[in-house]
């Protein structure tokens, strides 16, 4: 067979696995067996590059990371609808339709409501050309790149349509959404509030790759062809599901609004058992014929409404306030309860978000409160049962030291977040350590998460600065480690102490100091030791430095259990001033004085890297294109700065010649 056709056939079947799998739920093929033909044809695509097309299913993890998303206009605006929150409003609803059409007879589709984030996709002559998140309901951010690495759209539909824009909703199922929370936790991230959170952050990142690793999936509930063929809601979804889309759950054909109220209630005992998250029901008058006579109010269509599920509430008795510390020393209280059943699952726990709340709902130990579980899947107090309460309770005092770590426990002016700030503090050294190590700060090769994790555990290490004093021997008896690579880790870390003193300052984690202000301070102090002495005054003094960043430094450096690691720095002889003459440009900087933008993306540097550069050579970089913009450096898909500054007639320089100008004054090799 030749390569042309069985890149074809390899298209037709995995698009049909996928379809099976994604779609029906019913796979056929082992996931090896899948993967072994997405490996052929990658391999074929790679022989024959020209044989690509925009529908093969290996372009759905694709293309570069983008800096903008371009806006595109919605053929016709996506409306929002209007709510409901209970079954009294939803008889109004359907008194103003019934007299609105006047004695017609008429059908209602009823429609689980998924708590996602809504999305057009465009397809012409079968094939996705351009999907969209809904904005402001006029114009959206075009994703198309995001949207086509979720497996249910299909990047080609299964019957021809020709043209047509399909609406729905992406979203993330429970499972995923516990599984990315799980992974942010881990790496000290925040967490997301719920699905929907999460589905629009999801989309809103800038690579296709990050976007994929999310999974996210797409429910259909809307479709216009081009050339009209169907003429009812139902109709809609039926062909939406012979396109390859999933659907919503729904009836058709409801006669009454009371039979739509049964759909609902049906659901709302019932959304347990569902894999994602829904908020209610929409209900729509099924005939576009009568949808068009119905027509819309300034905001909302006339013919439809969302129905809103109550959230669920039970009650409790709260043993306990428990105080946990983040991997970024954030310390959160969280309620210890009595177990109880809500919304189909135990729950003994529940957060109490922040010292605030406690005070501003006077949660008290020993109170019954009232649990909540509604959109957000993190169940939350929300109140207390007052004529509950004992007579000789006492309001809660939040702790003022860490739990763990026994530090005193820091909030800023204007957070509502209390603060583990030691460096010791075991809560926080897995993330402290990754933060030193990581490719911004000491860019030391090698020292992953699961070897942090050893150390740590193991006791080797009980700050950053203890890695200076590591020896191979005692990584040779750690896990999977090697000596080759125990010897490579320790040439790593050792390496690591040329680092000049911004990274230095940024690495080692002062709150509110990243890699930009951490060249201001190294910039205006010139070493660590006149740093760590800076006054407020000081500090606040200069430019870029706000009174917030300006205390983080303060107290950083106040805290005696931190002064001791950073001695122990210095004894391991890291760089603690700056060293002017590692960087002597050879001859007049092209970028002196000048104010210049990158936009795109570089091959050989990162954007932060390029932008140290040119700092160095004394020049500005600032991040939007304006008339006082010197130079405009553009590397692959650059964004609309490109154009703004071929509008504006501004030099533009390419990598190469970028390149060239650091050659020029010897700081490119
Ligand atoms: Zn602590």
């Amino acid at each position: 067979m030749k390569a042309e056709e069985r890149i074809i056939q390899l298209r037709e079947m995995i698009r049909e696995h996928d379809y099976r799998y994604y779609v029906l739920g019913e796979p056929i093929i082992s996931d090896y067996e899948y993967d072994q033909l997405m490996k052929e044809l990658i391999e074929l695509e790679r022989q024959r590059p020209e044989l690509i097309t925009p529908d093969s299913p290996t372009q759905r993890v694709g293309g570069e990371p983008t800096e903008e998303f371009p806006t595109v206009t919605h053929p016709t605006p996506m409306l929002s609808l209007d709510n409901t929150y209970s079954e009294d409003e939803l008889r109004d609803f359907d008194r103003r339709v019934r007299t609105f059409l006047g004695g017609e007879e008429f059908r209602y589709v009823a429609e689980l409501k998924i708590d996602g984030v809504a999305i057009s996709l465009i397809y012409r002559d079968n094939i996705l050309v351009q999907g969209a998140t809904r904005g402001d309901g006029f114009h959206g951010d075009e994703i198309t790149q995001n949207l086509r690495t979720i497996r249910s759209i299909p990047l080609r539909l299964k019957e021809e349509v020709t043209d047509c824009e399909v609406r729905g909703e992406a979203y993330l199922t429970i499972k995923e959404f516990e599984r990315i929370n799980r992974e942010r936790e881990q790496r000290g991230e925040k967490l997301f509030a719920n699905p929907r959170n999460a589905a629009a952050g999801s989309l809103k990142l800038q690579d296709p790759r990050l976007v994929s690793e999310r999974r996210l999936s797409f429910l259909a509930y809307w479709l216009n062809l081009s050339a009209g063929v169907i003429k009812t809601h139902g109709e809609a979804l039926d062909l939406l599901s012979r396109l390859g889309f999933v659907v919503p759950p729904h009836r058709k054909g409801c006669q009454s609004i009371e039979e739509v109220l049964d759909f609902c209630r049906e659901w709302e005992e019932k959304r347990e058992e569902l894999p994602y998250e829904i908020d209610g029901v929409v209900v729509k008058v099924d005939s576009f014929d009568q949808q068009g006579r119905l027509g819309t109010t300034a905001k909302n269509p006339r013919w439809a409404i969302a129905y809103k599920f109550a959230a669920s509430q039970a009650t409790t008795v709260l043993r306990d306030i428990a105080l946990q510390v983040g991997r970024t020393g954030a310390v959160t209280p969280v309620a210890v309860l009595d177990p109880v059943r809500l919304a189909g699952s135990t729950i003994s726990r529940a957060t109490l978000h922040n010292e605030d709340e406690i005070r501003r709902k006077d949660i008290r130990i020993g109170d019954t409160v009232i649990l909540e579980k509604g959109g957000d899947v993190i169940p939350k107090v929300v109140g207390v049962v007052r004529e509950k309460r004992s007579p000789d309770s006492v309001p809660y005092v939040f702790p003022d030291r860490c739990p763990v770590c026994g530090s005193p426990l820091h909030r800023e002016a204007g957070e509502v977040a209390v603060r583990c700030e030691n460096l010791r503090c075991p809560a926080q050294l897995r993330r402290r350590i990754q933060h030193f190590a990581s490719r911004r700060a000491m860019d030391i090769e090698g020292l992953g998460e699961a070897i942090v994790d050893q150390l740590v555990d193991e006791g080797l290490v009980k700050d950053y600065a203890d890695l200076y004093y590591l020896k191979a021997e005692d990584l040779i008896p750690l896990e999977r480690m090697a000596e080759k690579s125990a010897t490579n880790l320790i040439t790593a870390i050792q390496n690591s102490k040329k680092a000049p003193l911004d990274r230095l300052i940024f690495a080692i984690g002062i709150r509110h100091v990243g890699t930009n202000v951490a060249r201001v301070l190294a910039r205006e102090f010139r070493s660590m030791d006149r740093l760590s002495r800076a006054s407020l005054e000081e500090l606040e003094s200069i430019e870029e430095i706000g009174p917030t960043i300006a205390a983080s430094v303060v107290r950083f450096f106040a805290e005696e259990e931190n002064r001791r690691v950073i001695e122990k720095l210095r004894r391991a002889g890291l760089r603690f001033a700056l060293e002017e003459e590692e960087f002597k440009p050879a001859g007049p900087s092209p970028f002196e004085g000048k104010t210049v933008v990158l936009t795109g993306s570089l091959s050989r540097y990162t954007r932060d890297e390029a932008g140290e550069l040119i700092r160095r050579l004394g020049g500005k970089v600032t991040s939007s294109v304006s008339k006082k913009t010197d130079l405009v450096i553009v590397g692959e898909s650059p964004g609309s700065k490109y154009e703004k500054a071929l509008q504006l007639g501004l030099a533009t320089a390419t990598e190469e010649e970028f390149i060239k100008m650091l050659r020029e004054v010897g700081v490119e090799a």
